[in-house]
């Protein structure tokens, strides 16, 4: 196997022409020229490495990622909220399930146990 050999992430395909390959920047799949949809000068561009790179390429998996960021960070910020709303609430149910507890003590105790019921005369045969 050539060491310029590589296979692509997507579409399993196993290409040599390694110029035309581009690894993703952030889970550094790597992508062949038919999967990352780049032109031979693009990736050329984004392959120089002589000058600092600014131009980074994420995979399509990536790039929907960091499109879901900033609703990820708006429902990291509200979590607080909400694990201080789940406690509030949780603690009221408790409070309401000791005051029903409570309740239904008070009134078994109010309940007149009658004793002294006959019992049954019946003979068992053994
Ligand atoms: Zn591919
Ligand atoms: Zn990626």
């Amino acid at each position: 196997m050539s060491p310029k050999s590589f296979k692509c992430s997507k579409c399993s395909k196993t290409a040599n022409d390694k110029k035309l390959s581009v690894n993703c920047d952030s889970c550094k799949i790597i992508l062949c020229g038919d999967c990352h949809g780049m032109t031979p000068t693009e990736v050329r561009v984004f392959e120089l490495k002589t000058i600092a790179r600014v131009v980074s390429f994420l995979c399509v998996d990536c790039k929907s990622l960091m499109a879901q960021i900033p609703n990820i960070m708006k429902q990291l910020e509200d979590l607080p909220k909400e694990v201080h709303h789940l406690r509030l609430r949780q603690n009221m149910l408790v409070t309401e399930g000791a005051i029903q507890e409570l309740a239904e003590r008070t009134k078994r105790a109010n309940n007149i146990i009658i004793y002294d019921v006959p019992e049954s005369t019946s003979d068992k045969p053994l």
